[in-house]
């Protein structure tokens, strides 16, 4: 579904050239879900970036369906983001003054079909917030928030989750529901590419991959 081919990053720094990604080869399918652990600098949110189709690489090809996604038009890559890959980030990234249900619905876009209403229904439901469905960001919990994230990531049932940090600001208990939640969408015939600190991750990974300095190393 997802592939890195001998993929670089560089970056233009006050000391000259960061090396933050540097030569990763690797790809996620259908049904798993890959879990890429390293300590913080380590290259994690530029390879993420990479995969959403939001930052080129300096050298190689990420491919999504087969297709390089940088040999696209910026509009198409657009479309492809919005249709096929869902985003959950540390810092879940909500809409502070829409309610839980605006929220989950707004990638839906204005049309706000039948189908994406009842999509957003089913995904409140599933996430256990119908309660707050009301409530806005600042009222929820950040358990809640983060449920909420992951709820509106999957409104366009996209094919891939891309997710930095998801379980950056929980406690132990929140982190798991979380993990458990990106872990089952993968078992469902989703895919999941998961960039963490957290070594609890690899418990919910089909594989673990970890980074270094830019590159994948042995654990
Ligand atoms: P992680 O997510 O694992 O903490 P990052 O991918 O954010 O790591 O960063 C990897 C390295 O690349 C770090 O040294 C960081 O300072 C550098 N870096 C990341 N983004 C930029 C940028 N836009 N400009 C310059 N350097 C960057
Ligand atoms: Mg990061």
């Amino acid at each position: 579904m997802l592939s890195f081919c001998e993929v670089t990053r560089q970056f233009r720094g006050p000391e000259g050239q960061v090396c933050a990604v540097r030569n990763i080869s690797l790809s996620v399918n259908q049904g798993e879900l890959v879990a890429v652990q390293g300590p913080s600098g380590s290259g994690k949110t530029t390879l993420l970036l990479m995969a959403g189709g939001l930052l080129k690489p300096t050298e190689g090809t990420v491919s999504f369906g087969g297709g390089n996604i940088y040999a696209l038009t910026a509009n198409q890559r657009s479309a492809l983001r919005a249709k096929q890959m869902g985003f959950v980030f540390q810092q879940f990234h909500l809409i502070p003054y829409l309610t839980v249900w605006r929220n989950v619905l707004s990638p839906a876009g204005a049309s706000r079909q039948p189908d994406a209403r009842s999509r957003a229904k089913e995904l409140i439901h599933h996430f256990n917030l119908e309660h707050r469905s009301k409530h806005v960001p600042s009222q929820l919990s950040t358990g809640e928030r983060q449920r909420t994230a992951l709820a509106r990531a999957l409104l366009n049932r996209p094919g891939i989750i891309l997710a930095d940090e998801p379980t950056g600001n929980l406690d132990e208990a929140n982190a798991d529901v979380v993990l458990k939640y990106l872990s089952e969408f993968a078992s469902a015939g989703g895919a999941v590419l998961l960039v963490t600190h957290d070594a609890r991750a690899a418990g919910y990974a089909d594989r673990t991959m970890h980074m270094d300095g830019g590159s994948i190393v042995n654990a």
